[in-house]
Parts: structure tokens; C-alpha cells; sequence
């Protein structure tokens, strides 16, 4: 059965960065698609600048033309604030228990992810691939937290050599992108050229709305 991948994040906003990553994993991992899950309020990091219908969509407008790229809008539509593991346990529970599922991270949401609610079930209900991230030390295992290094020492995995549907860790490169949301946002906040760095219909949605350069979105 070919794998999907589960890719949640801020998006605040989606930048190339995510949408490299999204697309080298999916190559690496043969996923069958890649499932983009925008935030709505994350519960381990601070409330995200923009509203998360705005997000929602730059999220869309940046995948709408890639086919194995979909957005899932659930945590968005939540009422209350979304953790991880209920969002995958959701989708565990429609695809299926014998769908391998693969959860994408970037290094640093990784290295974090003690941080996060019932973080030991995650290996559960997914395996995790975690791409290097510029600025983010990962692969030296003193660079994480020792809970996580034990779970990450039993785990870690090969690309040949990953079995079932969930439970395995990968550490995977990817060309490097030194692009961050919060960049983006400084730059755009001083009206500086953000070209390049996003897809251009996700910046025209930003001016068209002038997100980042006022405080009260
Ligand atoms: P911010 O700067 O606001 O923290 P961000 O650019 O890190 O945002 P997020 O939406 O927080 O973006 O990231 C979603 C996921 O994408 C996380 O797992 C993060 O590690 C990963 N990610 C973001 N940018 C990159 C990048 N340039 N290279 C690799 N992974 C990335």
C-alpha cells in the first residue's frame, strides 16, 4: 500500500521551503500524496499572526497545481485548538490501520517534539521523516533531547528498510532552504521584496489582503 504523507504546519505563510520539502519526501517516500493540514490555534507555540482562514488559503493557492499535493482544512474548522496526535488519530481512523502514514517534519519542529501533547504516541499512529533544516542541528544525536535520542535510537530507520504503517523514524536530506515564515514576515512588515522565496500567487493573495504589514490581521 503506498504511503501518505502528513504534513501540518503554521503556514504563516507557506513558502518554498515547505513546498520543497513536501515535494522531495514524496519522491524519497513514493507517497501517494501529500496532505497539507494548516493550524488553526497551535497549542506549543504562539498564536500565529494571521488568521487561519487566510493561511487556509495560501496554503491551497500554493498547492493547487501540484496532484499529489491536497490541504485538509480540519484543524482550521476545529473550535478548539488541534494537537497532532488527535489530527492523526483522526486520519488513522479513515484511512484505515494498515495505511502507512508518514508524519513530515522539519528538523527543528522535530528536535521540539517532546514538547508536544502525548508526544510517544505520534510513533503510534505514523512513522516520522524529518528533513534537515538550515540552522537546526539534527543528526548529531547530542543535538536532541535525550527522551527523544532513546525513542530516535530504537526507531531510526533506512529508507529500504521501513516496515508497516507506523513507528519508524527517517532522517532525510533535502536541498537546503534557508527560507522561514518569520523571515518573510520581516520582510514583507518593512515592505521589502519577498520574491522568489514564496510562490508568487500566495504573495499576490498577501497584497491583495496586506497581510504582514499591518498589525491588526
Ligand atoms: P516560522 O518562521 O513562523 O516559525 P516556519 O517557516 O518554520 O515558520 P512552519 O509553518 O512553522 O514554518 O513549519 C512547518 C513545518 O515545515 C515544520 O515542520 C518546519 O520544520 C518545516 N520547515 C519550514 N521551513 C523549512 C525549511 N526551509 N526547510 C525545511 N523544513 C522547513
Amino acid at each position: 500500500m503506498q504511503p501518505i504523507g502528513v504534513f501540518g504546519g503554521t503556514f504563516d505563510p507557506i513558502h518554498f521551503g515547505h513546498l520543497r520539502l513536501a515535494e522531495e519526501m514524496a519522491e524519497e517516500l513514493g507517497l501517494a500524496r501529500v496532505v497539507f493540514i494548516p493550524a488553526g490555534q497551535p497549542p506549543h507555540r504562539g498564536t500565529p499572526h494571521t488568521a487561519a482562514i487566510h493561511r487556509l488559503e495560501m496554503v491551497r493557492r500554493a498547492t493547487a497545481g501540484n496532484p499529489l499535493f491536497s490541504v485538509d482544512a480540519r484543524e482550521v474548522e476545529s473550535p478548539r485548538p488541534s494537537y497532532t496526535v488527535d489530527t492523526l488519530a483522526g486520519l488513522r481512523a479513515e484511512l484505515g490501520f494498515e495505511q502507512p502514514l508518514w508524519l513530515l517534519l522539519g528538523a527543528d519542529a522535530f528536535l521540539a517534539l517532546p514538547t508536544w501533547h502525548e508526544w510517544r504516541r505520534l510513533f503510534d499512529l505514523a512513522h516520522i521523516a524529518v528533513a534537515a533544516r538550515p540552522g537546526a542541528r539534527l543528526l548529531q544525536s547530542d543535538a536532541m533531547p535525550e527522551r527523544l535520542n532513546n525513542e530516535v535510537s530504537q526507531r531510526q530507520r533506512t529508507k529500504g528498510s521501513v516496515s508497516g504503517p507506523a513507528g519508524s523514524v527517517l532522517l532525510q536530506q533535502m536541498t537546503p532552504l534557508d527560507i522561514s515564515a518569520t523571515a518573510i514576515r520581516d520582510i514583507l512588515a518593512r515592505h521589502g521584496s519577498a520574491r522568489y522565496l514564496l510562490p508568487d500567487a500566495v504573495l499576490d493573495y498577501i497584497h491583495e489582503h496586506q497581510l504582514y504589514t499591518h498589525h491588526e490581521h
